[in-house]
């Protein structure tokens, strides 16, 4: 697949399930992509990317941004509380906000900016131990401390145990969301963002099926 590809299967899929056209927002995975790769992307007009390493987008991004205009970039791996200012400078949404103490360091960050980057808040549906993510039944709570800190909580995403039937974790997702009354759903990635449209994804992170297969990291 390719990009036009992706977005007319989006299309479609937006259409069967009867969502508005456009309702779905196309988050291309960079992340360890060639920046020839990352380029014919750009010039076909795509502006909304996803990279899991601050330090990986920090290398590329701002020589993009100083030749496109409008990129709108998500940080879609895991934070390091260090690395929260970097990010919180770089990226425009941030899909990773797992815990009390990032919430804290962003809503001293968003004080002290007077902006922040729009936030998700990542699910781990699973409960794998090894994958972050908060806790399906600590979501509530956290969100409302995250709301007590005036933080702007957009939506949630999640990234199903990959042994698992996806759409079991899209519907708990959008069970989650429907109940804390967030507008966001990012949910969806290369192997199955047909059914997470399907289940309600407003985002979907695609990485493969756009740029191709990654060359592994050693
Ligand atoms: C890499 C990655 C993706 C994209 O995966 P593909 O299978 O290449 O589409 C989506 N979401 C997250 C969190 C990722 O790390």
């Amino acid at each position: 697949m390719n990009l036009s590809k992706v977005k007319n299967s989006i299309s479609n899929l937006e259409l069967s399930a009867k969502r508005k056209l456009g309702s779905v927002k196309l988050i291309a995975v960079s992340k360890v992509q060639p920046n020839e790769k990352i380029k014919v992307v750009l010039e076909e007009g795509h502006r909304c990317f996803g990279e899991n390493r601050v330090q990986e987008a920090l290398g590329k991004w701002p020589g993009f941004r100083s030749n496109y205009d409008n990129i709108e970039l998500h940080l879609i791996g895991p934070l390091q509380t260090n690395k929260a200012r970097q990010a919180f400078e770089l990226f425009n949404v941030i899909q990773t906000l797992d815990r009390v103490k990032l919430a804290k360091s962003f809503a001293s960050l968003a004080q002290e900016k007077g902006s922040c980057p729009e936030l998700f808040i990542q699910v781990n549906t699973g409960e794998e131990p090894q994958k972050a993510g908060i806790f399906p039944e600590q979501l509530d709570s956290f969100i409302k401390e995250c709301r007590s800190m005036d933080l702007p909580i957009e939506g949630l995403m999640c990234i199903p145990p990959i042994d698992e039937e996806p759409s079991l974790h899209f519907s708990l997702l959008k069970k989650l969301q429907e109940r804390n009354d967030v507008n966001s759903l990012s949910m969806g990635m290369s192997s199955d963002f047909e059914t997470a449209i399907a289940f309600g994804a407003t985002h979907v992170r695609i990485g493969s099926a756009i740029f191709g297969e990654r060359i592994p990291t050693p």
